[in-house]
């Protein structure tokens, strides 16, 4: 009996070459046009490095320099917990040699493509660079870390490390020069660092109390001891109810909070309602601005920067809530 399949198998190598066209049809279509399955250097010999948020596009560009070009899929005012990968950011995805990524379930719409992305080239969620003894728990999700890392400056030179060590692991030859890259811009978020450390410092403890829609501050707040408050839940996907309404704008009200905040990347009706109602209970309340929260500012503009967006944010927040 074996002995006769055997002879089969060997005797009629037609459905084998047949399985052999399907796998390779398959790889086309997984590896878009590159037949061996690996995407290509750019025509200037660059890497391809795609990113998801625009502060990891900015890592990226920083940490890879002359030797790489970064595209990133999510610009100015895009809500990263909702985006859902176009056509267009697949075929960029597919022709990328390294994909890097927030994870921790910021991506939410995504996860299938990075999973897919893995399998044919390196697919880095640099958010898991920050320990888990570090992260904080999602409020929302019992089974996720909270995703908004950019927000403490030293879980960020994590990410820095990380990228400089993917990129140097992808590219030993260029190994030196991601190292002299990532050190002169972690010495730029050293020093941003403790300018964030020298301005909170200037809100009285009882008055760094931040509020916003969504809850994307936590690790600003651990970070640099401030409280946060936000009716809308970690991620955008949940919206706030009139309960969650009400209980903020009574906190606001109790805690006679002078401003509160909406976020360029998120519809600012939410805090709008709770300003209103504020007021309509005699307290007086503003918009203390815009804050940056998971999305930077335009391209060329110095909030279209991981440093500049968080000066601003840490700008707009102390000078609102010393009340001027
Ligand atoms: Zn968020």
């Amino acid at each position: 009996m074996n002995h006769k399949i055997e002879n089969r198998t060997t005797k009629s190598p037609f459905p084998h070459r047949i399985a052999l066209l399907l796998l390779a049809a398959l790889l086309l279509l997984v590896a878009g046009c590159s037949p061996a399955g690996q995407a290509a250097a750019n025509a200037d010999g660059k890497i391809r490095v795609v990113t998801t948020i625009g502060m990891i596009t900015d890592v990226a560009r920083n940490v890879g320099g002359e030797h790489v070009e970064v595209t990133g899929l999510m610009g100015a005012g895009v809500d990263p917990h909702l985006y859902k990968a176009t056509e267009s950011d697949v075929n960029r995805l597919l022709n990328a040699q390294i994909v890097f990524y927030n994870g921790l379930f910021l991506e939410a719409r995504m996860e299938d493509v990075f999973e897919q992305m893995a399998e044919s080239k390196p697919t880095v969620a640099v958010g898991e660079s920050v320990p888990v003894a570090d992260r904080l728990a999602s409020p929302q999700y019992a089974e996720h870390f909270d995703p908004h890392i950019w927000m403490d400056v030293k879980n960020w030179m994590r990410v820095v490390e990380k990228i400089r060590a993917e990129l140097s692991a992808f590219d030993p030859d260029n190994a030196a020069d991601y190292q002299a890259n990532a050190d002169a811009y972690l010495a730029q978020l050293q020093e941003l660092e403790e300018w964030v450390q020298a301005q909170v410092v200037t809100v009285p403890t009882e008055q760094r109390l931040l509020v916003t829609a969504h809850d994307a501050f936590h690790y600003f707040a651990k970070g640099y001891d401030f409280a946060v408050f936000a009716p809308q839940g970690i991620s955008t996907e949940s919206e706030a109810g009139v309960d969650d309404i009400r209980r903020t704008i009574d906190l606001v009200v109790e805690r006679d909070i002078p401003a509160i905040f909406v976020e360029s990347s998120v519809p600012p009706d939410v805090v709008e309602a709770i300003v209103e109602g504020a007021k309509a209970r005699g307290h007086d309340i503003r918009i203390g601005g815009s804050l940056f929260s998971d999305a930077m500012g335009e391209d060329g503009t110095p909030e279209g920067t991981y440093i500049g967006m968080i000066r601003h944010n840490v700008q707009t927040v102390t000078s609102a809530l010393r009340g001027e």
